[in-house]
């Protein structure tokens, strides 16, 4: 950011993303205030549309990191809803934030995931392991593959470091479209010996039930991700 870019953001009002108030970067009457719901492959602050959508592809897309405080606070609500139906955690837990593409992460001016888990970590009682799941091999950024193109892209492409005797993880991510990130993600851990209690996200999209995915997910309902 420019000296100049930096001084007009002091001057100028932090804008709400979805219509534009005064009010803050997601303004109080365009967050949702329903709570946290179960999807099928996770639990959601939110549907992945109108609002959220908005803000979820400013913050990604066009750098709006000042967003990662509210959208990290919907997280929080996601990663509490799926620890509530967990109520004796077998131990101390931990935040698996999903692993992004190393090129998609630098376009994108870091992890993005990971700095939302960090956001929602300390509402949640829980910790961060920003670097216990990895890629293994080149994948593509899964933003417009098809549900069949999604498993192929991402089938055991993660690799976990070893469970650690009293932590137990909690996938994190920020939407769940097809569930195949997340169905990868519990692969790894599961090979590497972490009880999974469950995977939480900021938003749900309604591709989740396409078909394909069904597949996916009934693999992941398997190994008891949902
Ligand atoms: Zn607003």
């Amino acid at each position: 950011m420019s000296l100049l870019a930096a001084l007009a953001d002091l001057v100028q009002p932090v804008r709400c993303v979805a219509c534009g108030s005064t009010s803050g970067a997601l303004c109080a009457g365009c967050l949702p205030q329903l709570p946290a719901f179960r999807s099928r492959d996770a639990w959601a602050a939110a549907p992945y549309d109108g609002a959220v959508r908005t803000a979820l592809l400013a913050y990604k897309e066009r750098g709006r990191r000042d967003l990662a405080a509210v959208l990290g606070g919907l997280l929080a609500r996601s990663v509490t809803a799926a620890l509530g139906a967990n109520r004796d955690p077998p131990g101390r837990v931990v935040l698996m934030s999903v692993p992004s593409a190393r090129s998609v992460a630098a376009t994108r001016g870091g992890d993005h995931v990971l700095r939302l888990a960090r956001r929602a970590a300390p509402a949640c009682g829980a910790r961060v392991a920003g670097d216990a799941l990895t890629l293994t091999r080149a994948v593509h950024d899964s933003a417009g593959l098809t549900a069949e193109q999604r498993v192929r892209n991402l089938g055991g492409a993660m690799a976990a470091r070893p469970a650690r005797p009293g932590l137990v993880a909690v996938l994190v991510d920020d939407i769940v479209t097809t569930g195949a990130t997340l169905h990868e993600a519990h692969r790894a851990l599961a090979a590497a010996g972490w009880p999974v209690l469950g995977a939480a996200v900021v938003a749900a999209t309604a591709r989740r039930l396409h078909p394909v995915s069904r597949v996916c997910i009934g693999s992941a309902q398997a190994h008891g991700l949902t």
